[in-house]
């Protein structure tokens, strides 16, 4: 996906509109507009990376700043008690539009919203599992 061609690098830029509603040098956040949950929002860097895996951490960092300034402020001044938040990476886990974006989905108490997947249920066992993945060397 080149950068002219992006959604969100277009949004960016001014070229297709936005409800915006945090932007600084670095980050935006805006409206998602699928319609699914009450004030779900899109947090994004303007930088075009494509997900967290190709995400230099300047740019990660930035953004999980911004990430937490608009949650605390849904918290804090707009009546919510909590956040989900969401990341697809890559199309193998969902990801439709190819530049880095955490998807805010702001919550009250029994609102009704189920942010959480319904996994399928592990097909190995835990301990082999844990076994395979382990950074060796890397826990105290
Ligand atoms: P994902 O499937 O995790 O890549 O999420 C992409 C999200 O972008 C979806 O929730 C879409 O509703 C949202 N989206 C796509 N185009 C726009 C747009 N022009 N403005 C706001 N949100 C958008
Ligand atoms: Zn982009």
């Amino acid at each position: 996906m080149s950068v002219s061609g992006c959604i969100f690098c277009r949004i960016i830029r001014g070229e297709v509109p936005a409800m915006k509603v945090f932007e600084d040098d670095h980050t935006l956040v805006f409206m998602d507009i699928a319609g699914d949950a009450d004030g779900h929002m899109l947090a994004v860097p303007k930088a075009h990376v494509k997900n967290v895996l190709d995400c230099d951490v300047r740019t990660l960092h930035r953004l999980m700043d911004t990430v937490q300034r608009v949650s605390r402020h849904l918290t804090e001044n707009c009546g919510y008690d909590g956040i989900n938040l969401l990341n697809a990476s890559d199309e193998s886990a969902g990801q439709s539009v190819p530049h880095f974006h955490i998807h805010i989905i702001p919550r009250k108490a029994n609102d009704g919203v189920d942010a959480w997947p319904a996994l399928p249920g592990a097909a190995d066992p835990l301990e082999e599992t844990y076994a395979r993945l382990r950074i060796p060397g890397a826990s105290k």
